[in-house]
């Protein structure tokens, strides 16, 4: 199915008045003004650009910019979508892909703890979900924020992988025809399971339910979604969840990508439930409307395959500069993709930040046990850093390719060894490998990242 057939334009053409505030304004490119008007021009009429194309984060604060609610970022993604559509994606992609052989799930599988593996299996395989807790395919990579908090008796926690996130992930990067058939996909498991309430760990996942699938996608879900935060923030305020501890972090939040698309609705709940833990929050320079990506963004923009992971590293170290800038001790977020990332970001470029999903600060608070010296997540990183050097080094063997196949067989699940894997895993668990393979990293940062065209202000 190409963009004609799924026959949804959404960007609003005749409203536009081409005065280039959503490139000069956006927070990630701030073009001069001409060059913005050009890039717009550039977009309606499905040509290529120098700049947004190529190195938009697939932020969203653009539809927040635009004056007349046309949707920019809308006309990003059906012009991505047509790229997709003539050459493919990039080899690196397979690794987000659940559907593809040697996916960071598949791979994460072999390195992750038996416990891990434990509430995976058990996310993977409910019988009732009748009242559901979305837990993704991000918190997937880090189970342990959710482990076995009493927070899970409230609902039934459900992980299936071949959701993609309910297609969220695969929106932004403009795969919007693979976009919709993940939508009925969800919405038939949805039905099969006689589900009636779906509480969603991501925003971005309330979002795309709500709001992408009807009416971007015209594939409507009859549940009631509910993020968690709003609906963590009711349980807190009807007394019928309490805080047992105060915490005492000085914390500053990230705002994701997703959060921009719900406005006050994402951005404020997990600031009043950080407040009520004690945490004091130190707000970043660029929050809520303009708030700068974590990294992950920055592959949808692609180029050059090689360039993808370098690409999303360079934008990760100017969020990590500006959490640092704050004086806080912790860097809070309230999603587990950037979460992942930070973490990265956080080993590759050696920050003194405690990087914490906005969940562990609930557990903490509620009295839960909570590793406060992160040495799960620090090794969690370095899984992560093995799998994408990995991929960097497979990919130069393959060709891009198109998502074809959208379900996974969950046996795929430990069914290989990646002896490959194990090899980088085991050579990055030493203090001194890691110290050298940041060097060399950040020796070609410079050089195999996409060069910006332009001086930001
Ligand atoms: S989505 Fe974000 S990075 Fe991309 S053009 Fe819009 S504001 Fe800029
Ligand atoms: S999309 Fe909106 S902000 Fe961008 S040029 Fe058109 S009217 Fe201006």
């Amino acid at each position: 199915m190409n963009l004609k057939e799924r026959n949804k334009q959404v960007f609003n053409v005749d409203a536009c008045t081409l005065c280039g505030d959503c490139f000069s304004l956006c927070p990630e490119m701030q073009l001069p003004k001409e060059v913005a008007i050009d890039e717009i021009k550039a977009l309606i009429a499905g040509e290529n650009t120098k700049h947004v194309l190529q190195h938009c984060t697939t932020c969203f604060s653009c539809n927040l910019i635009c004056p007349n609610d046309c949707k920019p970022y809308q006309l990003i993604l059906e012009n991505w979508n047509t790229k997709y559509i003539k050459r493919g994606a990039p080899p690196m992609y397979r690794f987000v892909c659940p559907s593809m052989k040697s996916n960071i799930w598949q791979m994460l599988y072999v390195l992750m703890s038996k416990e891990e593996i434990g509430w995976i299996d058990k996310w993977m395989n409910q019988p009732n979900k009748e009242s559901i807790f979305l837990v993704g395919n991000y918190t997937h990579i880090l189970p342990f924020i959710l482990g076995e908090s009493k927070l899970l008796d409230y609902f039934t926690p459900v992980d299936l992988l071949d959701h993609w996130e309910c297609g969220a992930y695969l929106y932004q990067g403009g795969y919007l025809d693979v976009v919709k058939r993940i939508g009925e996909k969800c919405k038939d498991d949805f039905n099969k399971w006689n589900t009636k309430k779906i509480v969603t760990f991501l925003d971005a996942l309330h979002y795309v339910l709500t709001t992408t699938h009807p009416q971007e996608m015209g594939t409507n879900f009859s549940q009631n979604v509910i993020p968690f935060n709003q609906w963590f923030l009711n349980m807190l305020e009807k007394e019928e969840i309490k805080f047992t501890k105060q915490l005492n972090f000085k914390i500053t939040i990230h705002d994701n990508c997703y959060s921009k698309t719900g406005g006050a609705n994402y951005w404020d709940p997990p600031r009043k439930i950080l407040r009520l833990t004690g945490c004091k929050i130190i707000e970043m320079e660029h929050i809520r409307g303009d708030s700068l990506c974590c990294g992950f963004g920055a592959g949808a923009s692609w180029t050059k395959n090689i360039s993808i992971a370098f690409d999303i590293l360079k934008v990760a170290q100017v969020k990590m500069k500006e959490a640092e800038a704050t004086g806080a001790d912790v860097l809070v977020t309230y999603c587990g993709g950037c979460l992942y990332l930070l973490w990265a970001a956080r080993e590759i470029f050696e920050s003194k930040l405690k990087v914490f999903h906005s969940f562990e600060l609930i557990r903490m608070a509620m009295g839960e046990s909570i590793d406060v010296s992160q040495k799960i997540h620090i090794e969690r990183a370095w899984d992560i850093i093995s799998i994408i050097s990995y991929h960097l080094f497979v990919s130069i063997f393959h060709k891009p390719f198109y998502i074809e196949e959208i379900t996974m067989d969950p046996k795929s699940l430990g069914s290989r060894k990646f002896i490959l894997l194990r090899i980088i895993r085991w050579f990055l668990g030493f203090k001194l490998n890691r110290a050298i393979f940041r060097k060399i990293f950040l020796f070609l940062l410079p050089r195999l990242s996409t060069p910006r065209k332009w001086e930001k202000k």
